[in-house]
């Protein structure tokens, strides 16, 4: 009796875990290094908690340095 392929090796267990999105949202001015968190939002521009860095206006600039949203990186 031969044992078939797969009798062993198949012990690989995938870890689910849920840092799927690496850091919830966040990006980081390349400039000055301003972290813009969406569970924050930005009240100094009068943006509520929960806008992801996506939907910020195209004019929205950073807090600190005000380099533009392409300035930034995701976290
Ligand atoms: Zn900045």
């Amino acid at each position: 009796m031969v044992a078939g392929p797969g009798a062993k090796g198949e012990q690989k267990r995938e870890r689910i875990t849920e840092m799927t999105t690496a850091s919830d949202g966040k990006w980081v001015c390349t400039c000055c290094g301003y972290v813009y968190d969406p569970a924050t939002g930005d009240a100094a521009l009068g943006l509520p908690a929960g806008v992801p860095f996506e939907q910020l206006p195209e004019n929205w600039k950073c807090p600190i340095c005000y380099a533009a949203k392409d300035a930034f990186d995701p976290l």
